[in-house]
């Protein structure tokens, strides 16, 4: 028996997107089996049991070996990143039991690991197993990881201290300085050390498989494959097997939002959404229900508390909205007819795919863009944290949505007047649509029989046979 182990960091978004990548390296190659490492989320993040449990019973194929616990003291971080390098890296040596009780029972292919998990990267190799990094952004953010160790060496400055100096990064639009990883953006803190080692440690990878497909990002992939973002050093192969997109299966099914957008006319309704993690203040949702109103369109909007006050609860998740306290008074009673507001959490994919939807107000987290390019349906990109402002450059850059709140600084507010003109302007505009549903069609051609990810797929398989 051979099996692949994959180790993913343990956030929900990058969990579903590295069993999408067992599934499908399943789907072609049955006789394998999948290996999955897991750690219980060390910070509010979305409990991840349900979902474990769900995959285990439904794809058997798939096994979860699970880490134990490490324990932090989650106030003694700056950011969930570094929170979540320092418990990836204290779990090296449990990594290291995984693999050796794994192989007393299976032949180990190939390991593949997330970029967070770059700890476990040389434990891997040592280990005598092929290794892999699976980027669950795009390719214009690894051009960025691959780009960050000579961005390092010459760097003079922290780009926070930059501002809206344009980044070169080959491959990719000019970004402004400001706009780079949340992580990035001060030299002196932890994460943006860790994130450099990832720099340091991809060139030394067997593979980096992207959750994108060849053309949506062709310039940083062409840039990356002609070693332009690591100039002097290794550029490992690139292999684009996405998009892989988290099954409906789970929590689609009988969602009353469903049902209301059933009775919506088509591409009538803008969708707002920020994510598995995005929260905005009180203010905030105030200006975005004012502007949604004043659109005069049908929307569905995912609310959530605003982050907590007290600092010790801020990784947390937030309590259960109390949407009467928090939308301005009547919102709820004026939009009745033309509105629905869901707490924390809708099933994204499905209703990205109904054909009620015509616009998506999203983070711009990849998954979400990934969706949304698959379901053709154009975004207007306001982007809250990690790589997302960077995200929001790509999806602005490549015609696949309008920017907001590109002038509204650090925890500035976008003005309702601003909500408005943007969601008019995604339900109301062709270009933009025209754009993502192009996209659309050659997403699924990529991920067809023959098509560029199937194809990628299928070259990955073949190396890992012995
Ligand atoms: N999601 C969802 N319902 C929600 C919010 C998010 O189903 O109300 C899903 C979404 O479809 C996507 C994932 O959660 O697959 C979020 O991943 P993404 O990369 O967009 O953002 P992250 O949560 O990692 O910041």
């Amino acid at each position: 028996m051979e099996t692949i182990v994959l180790y993913p960091s343990p956030g929900m978004g990058h969990l579903i997107s590295m069993v999408e990548l067992g599934k499908s390296i399943l789907r072609r190659q049955p006789s394998l089996s999948i290996t999955v490492l897991t750690m219980p989320p060390p910070y509010g993040g979305g409990a991840t049991a349900d979902y474990i449990s769900h995959i285990s019973t439904t794809v058997p194929s798939i096994a979860f070996h699970h880490l134990p616990a490490v324990s932090v003291d989650l106030g003694a971080f700056h950011s969930t990143e570094a929170i979540l390098f320092e418990v990836i890296d204290r779990h090296n040596p449990h990594v290291l039991h995984a693999l050796e009780t794994v192989s007393a029972s299976a032949a180990v292919s190939a390991f593949i690991t997330d970029f967070f998990c770059t700890a476990a990267l040389p434990i891997a190799a040592e280990f005598g197993v092929p290794t892999y990094y699976f980027l669950t952004s795009g390719a214009h953010f690894t051009a960025l990881l691959l780009h960050l160790r000579e961005l390092d060496r010459t760097a003079t400055q922290s780009f926070k201290d930059m501002k809206r100096t344009p980044v070169d990064i080959p491959g990719v639009p000019p970004v402004p300085a400001s706009e780079m990883v949340i992580s990035l953006l001060d030299r002196t803190l932890s994460d943006y050390r860790d994130f450099v080692k990832v720099s340091d440690n991809m060139p030394k990878s067997d593979g980096i498989i992207i959750n994108t497909f060849e053309s949506l990002e062709p310039a940083p992939l062409a840039a990356m494959r002609e070693g332009k973002c690591n100039r002097g050093g290794r550029t490992p192969p690139i292999f684009c097997v996405g998009p892989l997109l988290a099954a409906q299966d789970r929590d689609g099914g009988e969602h009353e939002c469903l049902k209301w957008l059933d009775k919506q006319p088509s591409k009538s309704v803008v969708y707002i959404s920020f994510g598995s993690l995005g929260l905005v203040s009180a203010a905030q949702l105030k200006e975005m229900a004012e502007g949604l109103e004043r659109s005069g369109h049908r929307f569905l909007w995912v609310v959530r508390s605003p982050p907590w006050e007290d600092k010790a609860k801020r990784f947390l998740p937030p309590p259960e909205p109390d949407l009467v306290a928090l939308l301005p008074p009547g919102f709820l009673e004026r939009t009745e007819e033309r509105g629905m507001v869901v707490k924390r959490w809708a099933p994204q994919v499905a209703v990205l795919g109904h054909a009620a939807v015509g616009g998506f107000v999203s983070h711009c987290g990849w998954n979400s863009i990934l969706e949304a390019v698959c379901a053709g349906v154009p975004m207007v990109a306001w982007p809250l944290y990690a790589e997302q402002h960077f995200n929001r450059v790509v999806v602005a850059e490549g015609g696949l949505g309008l920017a907001v709140g590109v002038e509204e600084g650090e925890g500035g507010l976008v003005a309702a007047e601003e909500v408005e003109r943007r969601v008019r302007e995604v339900m109301e505009g062709v270009s933009v649509r025209k754009v993502v549903e192009e996209k659309s069609v050659e997403a699924a051609a990529a991920m067809a029989e023959g098509g560029s990810s199937v194809t990628a797929l299928g070259k990955l398989l073949d190396l890992w046979k012995s």
